[in-house]
């Protein structure tokens, strides 16, 4: 419970409350002296989310006030962690004198933390981008604008429906998502923060001024974003929203651009989840396509690199300029030199955008430097080479020769975290720092010169020089002594057995020691100031050096990697084609200890479907997705791992693989599976790549195989889309007679003294065994049950008659005959637990299969 404001509570929990009141839905870190406290509801929360201790103070109306609070000094690593729980932070400094202030000293919300909206390096995942992202819908169009605040990236579009939205979202992952607060059915993943915001903030006048004053521009026009209008509604309260919790200017936003559904390879969720390329189903980044493919030196590189595995392009002008940047690359040796020019560029991008925010830490400006000063070398080996990608980054990186000495003159070589306490400036870079600097450093010195002068001067061997804080410096001389102090001493202050006097020259000192560590600190900050300044004065230029070293450290790692990973160069067809020769996975060939069996696959006009069969572990799955990862790779304008690649313009990627309840969304296995297939069916073109894994396992057998059945059918009839279809339904090998542009291949397996060997190697036909129960022994159901499923096997197949009554078994298969009793006794035998369901139907299968052919 929040208390309202109320004369009850005392003038400070008055002011609490009332700026309380307008960050309601965020946890407001109230600073006192040297904490920040947080109260009520705020404390409990935190005080559970950051596992710090709940107390209570005072009370105020009446009531104890939880309280809980972190030590402004540590702040930084609180704020991260409640971030990464998707909290938002409003932090409030006392931004009055508290020597000068009646009643509680005047605070103000300073800095509001989002976790969309994060610029602090301490906060940022290194690695990943940090999204804000915007929705607008209405009837019949969504309008989707996000925000990468800390890389100065602002982009929009406009999708058709919910599964496009979702496949955006999923590409995009934004870390927060903003939308109309009238638009209740709006859901979102459970891990993204939401936030309504009010709809006329959506407004569409409103948010077409609000950018174009960003902008600086008249209109929208220049960014082909006229015929977008929700796509700017989103654009306009996203941009809204980042001011109302930034609280200044966002210089580094200086355009917004449009991304076109149709310039991708487009993919929905499940298929980027499904390929694992970035993340894995577990969770991981190393087991990954961006982790096997990314050796760039920078995380901007790696963001990047990112970047474009989650979106691949159909634009074959760029695809063929990569592929010959990577290929000069090779060819002339570069890929050495230019990564070690690349090392340690760090976090330009972000350092950038932080100094556009004027958050920039003194080590960030050290880091610019460094960068800058790399750049003439890496021109150098640049210049002049055949390749207009490279040509063009070589123009887009810039030397920023000012900046680049500016920078490496001001600066210390290893500057403390912040300004606050100065020492940041170097020696050299200001005169007047310099002097300021001399003076605080030289006071010891100058008075123990100025003491040995005086004590000359005066002939008073017993004068000594001092400073108390409330007289300043004097000289003191004893009362004895006193009458021989010059004309030019001034008393200041008598004491009981000395005098102690000021001399014009002595105070002139006074004034200028005491002020000078103070004022070399404003001096300081001002320079700062100033460096900061003239950084943001070419700011739009050095953004531009930026994402060049990105874009040719994501290169370079390419071309590493080709050359590392024996990857060759994809030949670009005009029309529908995938034909790889030799073609490997390049995640699996890393984890696996054995050599990996490199495979073919033909798709054209004339053989459009493959249904893969083969026992389970067999290698389908790992088929199938190598041609999606080849696919992509070629469409990022990356080598491929195949000897051999030509392909032809893909627009989508579809995967059904694997099925897992969506428990969040109430849905089962089978609505799952069969929603996903439901897109396929309806979303495929004759250019989609479409990888289906054993569709129809989520219900009964034969209901899985008729609507495999005809699904096959339509894929092949109507939709016509390059597509591989696993099964383990051995009755859709006969599709290959029915369908035209069907061919059947299987994965090779072979029996080896009662063990299985799995050969890995793709076959033209179908597979003519099933492996069941060697699968299942494999996968560690206890021997015993294997021999009793041997044993019931042996009876299946003796067995030749049907007139006997039928029983349902485990997994749906109907087994007839007087063995049905005591097979359903073995299957019940097999731990569902132990094995894994795909296997349990291996052995259906086989039994199955045995029974009609002993039944033939
Ligand atoms: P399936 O889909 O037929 O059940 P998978 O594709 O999941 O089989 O492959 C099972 C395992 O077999 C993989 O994890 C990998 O270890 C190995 N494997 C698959 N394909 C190959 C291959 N071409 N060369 C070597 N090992 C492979």
């Amino acid at each position: 419970m929040n208390a309202n404001v109320s004369p009850v509570h005392t003038p400070m929990m008055q002011q609490y409350l009332r700026i309380k009141a307008d960050y309601a839905d965020m946890l407001v870190f109230y600073r006192m002296g040297d904490f920040y406290e947080l109260f009520f509801d705020d404390a409990r929360r935190a005080a559970k989310l950051l596992d710090i201790t709940l107390t209570a103070r005072g009370k105020s109306g009446g009531n104890a006030i939880p309280m809980a609070g972190v030590p402004y000094h540590a702040v930084e690593s609180y704020l991260a962690k409640l971030v990464r729980k998707g909290e938002s932070v409003a932090i409030c400094e006392q931004v009055g004198d508290p020597a000068t202030s009646k009643g509680p000293v005047e605070r103000k919300v300073m800095r509001v933390v989002t976790p969309g909206t994060l610029t602090d390096e301490a906060l940022l995942p290194e690695g990943r981008d940090n999204l804000v992202a915007a929705v607008c819908i209405d009837s019949d169009r969504i309008g989707l604008a996000w925000l990468d605040l800390a890389g100065g990236r602002f982009r929009m579009t406009e999708l058709a429906d919910r599964e496009a939205l979702d496949g955006e979202l999923e590409r995009l992952r934004p870390a927060e998502v903003i939308f109309n607060e009238e638009n209740q059915d709006l859901r979102f993943r459970e891990e993204v923060r939401s936030t309504g915001r009010p709809p006329w903030h959506f407004d569409l006048d409103s948010a077409t001024r609000l950018l174009s004053s960003q902008f600086g521009t008249k209109d929208l026009a220049g960014f082909g974003c006229n015929e977008l209008p929700l796509g700017v509604a989103a654009a306009g309260a996203l941009l809204q929203y980042v001011a109302d919790t930034q609280k200044t200017s966002l210089p580094h936003l200086s355009s917004i651009t449009v991304e076109q559904q149709c310039d991708a390879v487009i993919m929905d969720g499940p298929t980027r989840r499904n390929l694992e390329l970035d993340e894995s189903l577990t969770g991981h980044q190393e087991h990954t396509l961006a982790g096997i493919m990314d050796r760039c030196q920078s995380p901007m590189g790696s963001r990047l690199l990112k970047r474009w595995i989650q979106r691949p392009l159909r634009d074959t002008e760029v695809l063929r300029g990569r592929y010959q940047a990577i290929e000069l690359l090779i060819h002339e040796r570069l890929i050495e030199p230019v990564q070690a020019s690349l090392h340690g560029i760090g976090d330009v991008e972000r350092i950038l955008s932080r100094i556009a925010l004027r958050s920039a830490r003194p080590r960030d400006l050290r880091q610019l430097g460094v960068t800058l000063s790399r750049i003439p070398e890496l021109r150098r080996e640049l210049k002049h080479r055949d390749s207009p990608l490279i040509e063009s980054l070589c123009r887009q990186i810039s030397e920023h020769g000012q900046q680049r000495d500016l920078l490496q003159k001001a600066i210390i070589d290893n500057p403390p975290m912040l300004i606050r306490d100065g020492g940041v400036i170097a020696a050299g870079h200001d005169d007047e720092l310099d002097e300021l600097r001399a003076i605080a450093d030289n006071a010891d010195q100058y008075l123990v010169d100025l003491e040995t002068r005086e004590k000359e001067r005066t002939g008073i061997h017993t004068l000594k020089l001092g400073y108390n804080r409330v007289h300043g410096y004097y000289i003191e001389i004893s009362k004895g002594q006193a009458s021989k102090a010059p004309d030019d001493y001034v008393r200041r202050q008598t004491l009981k057995g000395a005098e102690r006097f000021i001399t014009p020259e002595l105070k002139e000192f006074e004034d200028k020691v005491l002020s000078a560590r103070e004022r070399a600190l404003s001096r300081e900050k001002h320079l700062y100031e100033g460096l900061i300044d003239a950084l943001n004065e070419v700011l739009v230029n050095l953004q531009a050096t930026a994402s060049g070293l990105a874009e040719l450290d994501v290169i370079a790692s390419f071309a590493e990697r080709s050359e590392t990973l024996n990857l060759s160069k994809p030949e670009l067809a005009d029309e529908p084609c995938l034909e790889i020769r030799g073609g490997r996975h390049l995640v699996v060939e890393q984890v696996i200890d054995m050599p990996f069996v490199a495979n073919d696959l033909l798709l054209d006009e004339q053989r459009k479907i493959l249904v893969i069969t083969g026992p389970n572990m067999g290698g389908k799955s790992t088929y199938m997705r190598q041609a999606a990862l080849i696919t992509i790779l070629a469409n990022i304008g990356c080598f491929v791992p195949a000897d051999y690649l030509r392909i032809g313009p893909v627009d989508r990627i579809f995967t059904r693989i694997g099925a897992s309840d969506d428990i969040a969304g109430g849905r089962s296995t089978f609505m799952v599976e069969m929603t996903e297939t439901a897109t396929i069916l309806n979303n495929a073109t004759e250019s989609s790549l479409v990888l289906m894994d054993e569709i129809g396992r989520g219900t009964s057998t034969f209901d899985g195989l008729s609507l495999a059945w005809a699904a096959a059918h339509h894929m092949g009839e109507k939709v016509r889309a390059f597509t591989l279809f696993a099964t383990h339904y051995f009755e859709l090998t006969a599709l290959a007679d029915e369908v035209p542009g069907c061919a059947n291949v299987h994965l090779d397996a072979t029996e080896h003294k009662g063990q299985l060997v799995f050969l890995h190697a793709v076959k033209p036909g179908p597979a003519n065994k099933s492996y069941g129960l060697q699968v299942a022994a494999l996968a560690g159901v206890p021997p015993d049950v294997i021999r009793r499923a041997r044993k019931y096997l042996a009876v299946l197949e003796a067995q030749q008659t049907h007139d006997h009554p039928q029983t349902q078994l485990p997994f749906g298969t109907e087994v007839v005959g007087p063995e049905a009793d005591h097979l359903g006794e073995a299957l019940d035998e097999i731990n569902p637990d132990e094995l894994a369901p795909r296997q349990a139907l291996d052995v259906l299968y086989a039994l199955k299969k045995l029974r009609d052919e002993s039944a033939d």
